[in-house]
């Protein structure tokens, strides 16, 4: 067997990173891991890659180095909608993300705003999250859902049992599956253990992701890989872009 996993989700100087793609690439092989850098492509975060000059000059980059091409796109901003059908080839898979999420009301709450916009119980929040995923999964022609468990700031503290009931976990799943986008088990936002068996028990395919941005977390999937093996999940069945494919439909075209 020479399966490698794959760090779907590692981040360069293009976005919010500090490496550049060399060392990135470097870093995440010597830990015998498949480097795949997938930067923030987004006009609504921080140092993110912020219009379409920019996604061109950054695949560009990527193609000088053996690291499978990613992206990660904000559902809630519409520069993924606007790439021409050139650039979208050009990825080998992409990856969607809720940095923000829209309530019942419309109201548009950050990730990483510090402050809500206006009093919101968690009830209300959640069902504002598994709506706006089930529109990021409808409208959203992506392999992967970047951190699932990613929630605002001011909620981030909440236990898991009090913000994801099993009737989120299952609606979670349920729209993962239907759609065929993978869980990400992220390093850097780790899911609570019940909603990746939830996952896995629905037949939702993983992917791990470092979303490291310096040279010590890019590549180091080791969390990750441990809690899906540990949920019976086979290293092949862990998404490869190249072994699985993707919806931009160029994961055979990758690395020589
Ligand atoms: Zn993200």
């Amino acid at each position: 067997m020479n399966w490698r996993p794959v760090d779907c989700h590692a981040h360069s100087l293009f976005s919010d990173g500090a490496l550049t793609v060399e060392q990135v690439a470097d870093r995440v092989r010597s830990l015998g891991v498949v480097p795949s850098v997938a930067d923030h492509i987004s006009r609504d975060v921080s140092r993110s890659v912020s219009d379409i000059d920019g996604v061109r000059a950054y695949l560009d980059a990527l193609d000088g180095f053996p690291v499978l091409r990613g992206g990660e796109f904000c559902w809630h901003d519409s520069l993924w909608r606007e790439l021409p059908p050139d650039l979208v080839l050009r990825f080998t898979h992409r990856l969607g993300s809720l940095h923000a999420i829209r309530l019942g009301d419309d109201t548009l709450v950050r990730a990483f705003a510090r402050r809500l916009p206006r009093p919101i119980t968690i009830r209300e929040y959640m069902a504002g999250h598994l709506a706006s995923l089930e529109r990021l999964a409808r409208e959203m022609p992506v392999d992967v859902l970047s951190h699932p468990t990613l929630v605002a700031l001011p909620f981030k503290n909440v236990d898991a049992n009090e913000l994801w009931t099993d009737a989120h976990e299952r609606r979670m799943v349920d729209v993962l599956f239907d759609a065929n986008i993978a869980f990400e088990i992220s390093t850097r936002y780790p899911p609570h253990e019940r909603i990746v068996r939830c996952a896995v028990e629905r037949g939702v395919r993983l992917s791990l992701g470092s979303d490291g941005h310096t040279l010590a977390q890019v590549g180091d999937i080791r969390r990750p890989l441990a809690l899906a093996r540990s949920l019976g999940v086979r290293d092949e069945d862990l998404y490869d872009p190249v072994r699985h494919g993707s919806k931009t439909r160029s994961g055979q075209a990758v690395l020589a």
